[in-house]
């Protein structure tokens, strides 16, 4: 996306976790200033593949906090999968950069956190997550108290259809084949069991300070127009695009402005019929958890996300069913007991905590079937 847009954009920094052959390509294409690397055994070999340039080299966690702070950069992209990023995240807010969010975790895990620090030192929180850009270019219709409701589209994943044999017995596989969207294992399968949603209704919440009863979830399958705000009069705005990640990516590092850049082209003739659908509920039980969850506030969705990523590793790896994903997480849930106005340490804790309850409820599942 940088490569593509105007003069003026620099990859100052660049990170990655384990991808250090990745990294190092890049690094050799667009010659940042800092690379880091949060897996320390790594280190050793992205040093050595970059010593001809004239990079300096980071590692381990804190790493990201390193670049992150630096006073030449203005804006900071974070793409962090989990709580690492965090710190990262908050320390950027304090030093008032711009902040462009692609994963979830930042506003789901520390949304109040975030937020408040953001708005204490000057920090614009822009989304790259498809539907929150969306959500921000149509908010630019109106002013924030003539919102009405705010309507994310999904696109209902590979069980949309699905009876609900089909879904508690379905493979890595079948999950793993997405409609629409080419992404990670992880996010694919939150886009299955509808997690996805979840935790964008409480990311959404966070964002734009909407409450959560104005918040609503709309099935769209084409994924073409990629969320909507309606407005107290009755307008309804959408923004609509191909569905290519480019485009909110390049929107974060340009607003206010558009420039020409790389993302493909709606092609609106060739579109036949655009439908919409109300989410069954009942089917997808995470939908409902997320609001529950966005109404309880402090630690809870940090326990409703670190659940979730545990119990989704425990599927990847075969070892429980997917309809257990969302038991587990539900389980999760109702055994913690929810602190308000939580620290960043607190919201770790409370992660590390759900994934500690996932493990020890399926081996304790385990063990109860051993014994039958
Ligand atoms: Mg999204």
């Amino acid at each position: 996306v940088i490569e593509a847009l105007p003069e003026g954009y620099e990859a100052y920094a660049l990170s990655a976790n384990s991808s250090y052959k990745l990294l190092a390509e890049q690094a050799r294409r667009y010659k940042p200033r800092y690379i880091a690397i949060t897996n320390e055994d790594y280190a050793r070999q992205l040093g050595e593949s970059v010593r001809d340039l004239d990079i300096e080299v980071l590692s381990g966690p804190e790493a990201l906090t390193q670049i992150a702070q630096l006073e030449d950069i203005d804006i900071v992209l974070t793409a962090v999968v989990g709580v690492v990023g965090l710190d990262a995240v908050l320390a950027a807010a304090k030093k008032g950069k711009r902040l462009a969010i692609a994963n979830k975790e930042p506003l789901v895990v520390a949304g109040e956190l975030l937020t408040k620090t953001a708005k204490e030192n000057g920090a614009e929180i822009l989304p790259v997550d498809s539907e929150h850009s969306a959500i921000f270019q149509a908010l630019q219709a109106g002013c924030a108290d003539e919102v009405e409701r705010i309507i994310l589209t999904s696109s209902g994943g590979p069980f949309r259809q699905a009876r609900f044999d089909q879904i508690e017995n379905a493979t890595v596989e079948q999950v793993l084949s997405h409609p629409v969207w080419s992404m990670g294992p992880k996010i694919t399968v939150d886009s299955a069991t509808m997690m996805n949603k979840a935790l964008e209704i409480i990311e959404a919440h966070w964002l734009f300070g909407v409450e959560v009863e104005r918040i609503e979830v709309l099935i769209h399958p084409e994924s073409v127009v990629h969320s909507f705000v309606e407005f107290v009069d009755g307008s309804v705005v959408a923004q609509m695009a191909a569905p290519d990640m480019c485009l909110p990516i390049q929107y974060a590092l340009t607003y206010p402005s558009r420039v020409a850049g790389i993302a493909k082209r709606l092609e609106l003739d060739e579109l036949s019929r655009l439908t919409f659908e109300k989410p069954d509920l009942g089917r997808f039980r995470a939908l409902s958890l997320g609001y529950d969850v966005a109404h309880a506030g402090g630690t809870a969705a940090a326990v409703f996300n670190a659940a979730n990523e545990a119990a989704v590793g425990e599927f990847l790896a075969g070892r429980i069913k997917f309809i257990n994903i969302v038991e587990l997480i539900e389980d999760c849930l109702n055994k913690h007991n929810v602190k308000t106005g939580a620290n960043l340490q607190e919201l770790l804790d409370a992660d590390a905590w759900a994934r500690d309850q996932v493990k020890k409820s399926i081996s304790r599942h385990q063990r109860k079937s051993t014994k039958v």
